[in-house]
């Protein structure tokens, strides 16, 4: 199996990579701020709850978050791979993946990272605003807490994976298709 962790702070642009990686590579997508979005949507228990955090810029609590993203990876029991998009942004999720992985006899390819400036991410964020409908892109403060979020609890994820030899980082910032091509490369080495 190819399993992929795209890694990088809201905004870098994992979501539109990840919709190309896994046409390329015919993945599973499994991004968690999608499902929860989804479970929102459809105002469910887990949706009303998530959003209490997502609102705020805060993470949505691990134990929730660990089992839902298991339950959505069992839907695809023949799956020739997954990337995984928006996790894991903790450590303790990191460690339940690969405990959730070895169980199928499988684990973690490698971590993708996008790598962008801080700058660049709050401009993009602002600008996918305007078009999202995304509460947690509206508001600058949301924005901030977000990115801080991110440097304190989601950036030691990186060190995990660098402790494996698993991460490749690739530059976030260029055209679609360069970036694209670039994580190819990094795939096929
Ligand atoms: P972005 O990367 O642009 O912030 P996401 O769609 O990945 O957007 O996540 C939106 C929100 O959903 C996060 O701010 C967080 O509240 C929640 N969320 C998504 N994935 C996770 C996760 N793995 N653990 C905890 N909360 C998460």
């Amino acid at each position: 199996m190819l399993n992929i962790v795209l890694f990088g702070p809201p905004g870098a642009g994992k979501g539109t990579q990840a919709a190309k990686l896994l046409e390329k590579f015919n993945l599973v997508h499994l991004s968690t701020g999608d499902i929860f979005r989804s479970n929102i949507k459809d105002a469910t228990e887990l949706g009303i709850l998530a959003k209490s955090y997502m609102d705020k810029g805060q993470l949505v609590p691990d134990a929730l978050t660990i089992d839902m993203l298991q339950s959505e990876a069992d839907k695809h029991p023949h799956a020739n791979g997954y990337i995984f998009d928006g996790f894991p942004r903790t450590h303790p999720q990191a460690q339940a993946l690969d405990d959730f992985l070895a169980t199928k006899n499988t684990g973690i390819t490698m971590m993708l990272a996008l790598e962008v400036n801080e700058e660049e991410l709050k401009n993009r964020l602002t600008e996918r605003a305007k078009v999202s409908g995304r509460s947690d892109d509206a508001d600058p403060k949301i924005i901030q807490k977000r990115i801080e979020v991110y440097n304190a609890e989601t950036m030691p994820v990186k060190s995990y994976y660098q402790a494996q030899n698993k991460y490749k980082g690739v530059n976030g910032v260029g055209s679609v298709d360069v970036i694209f091509s670039a994580l190819c490369t990094e795939i096929s080495k």
